[in-house]
């Protein structure tokens, strides 16, 4: 990057930098050929190699939570691919929520569409809100709705895709059914709001039934 005599050789990089940067260089001099060989590199990585990781790190502003079992969980589920990533989008809280379209910006309105009653959170949608409080109470050991309810989300959703979570009525296949659940639960949230109709001609609870057997 430099002569023999410290000058820079701008030709090689004064393209490649902002103009305040290749300002501060030219308050340096340049290394001489008695030092070591003088070369670009990548601050973040190690020996200054460029990776893909490094910057993706610096890009989320921070390494991500790669320890959460939940990702090897999801990663695991023996479902479907595209439910597979519903389930990851919903523990990353990327899905399009209105308490979620909110924080983008994209709405004022936080309120949930089906009940117009309280936050429309992922949570609230699969967990609390009574389509989601119906099937649960429905299907959860009445000494286990508790546990069940007050469980962190990435938790909740953890526990019900690891066989033996406990939870259910009938354990048979629960890790299917629960999926199929929360999956149809926000589709049919998504298609009272896109098509202001319920698609749902059986219940929601009868369709995961039939996805669940498809999916086993
Ligand atoms: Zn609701």
């Amino acid at each position: 990057m430099a002569y023999e005599n410290g000058n820079w050789r701008w030709d090689l990089f004064q393209n490649l930098l902002w103009w305040n940067i290749l300002l501060r260089i030219a308050a340096l001099k340049g290394s001489k050929a008695s030092m070591n060989r003088d070369c670009v590199g990548w601050s973040q990585g190690k020996d200054n190699e460029f990776t893909i990781k490094s910057a993706y790190t610096i890009r989320i502003g921070g390494s991500p939570d790669l320890h959460d079992p939940i990702w090897k969980r999801i990663h695991h589920y023996r479902g479907i691919q595209r439910i597979k990533i519903f389930m990851w989008l919903a523990c990353q809280g990327k899905l399009m929520s209105n308490d979620e379209m909110a924080r983008r910006h994209f709405t004022s309105d936080t309120g949930c569409f089906v009940c117009t009653n309280g936050t429309e959170t992922i949570d609230h949608v699969l967990m609390y809100c009574p389509p989601a409080l119906a099937i649960w109470n429905d299907l959860i050991k009445n000494d286990k709705l508790h546990e069940f309810f007050n469980l962190d989300f990435r938790d909740w959703i953890g526990q019900n895709i690891t066989t033996g979570a406990g939870f259910a009525k009938n354990q048979h296949d629960w890790d299917l059914l629960f999926v199929a659940i929360i999956w149809n639960l926000w589709c049919f949230l998504n298609s009272v709001v896109f098509y202001n109709e319920d698609m749902y001609n059986g219940s929601i609870l009868n369709q995961s039934c039939h996805l669940a057997g498809i999916i086993q």
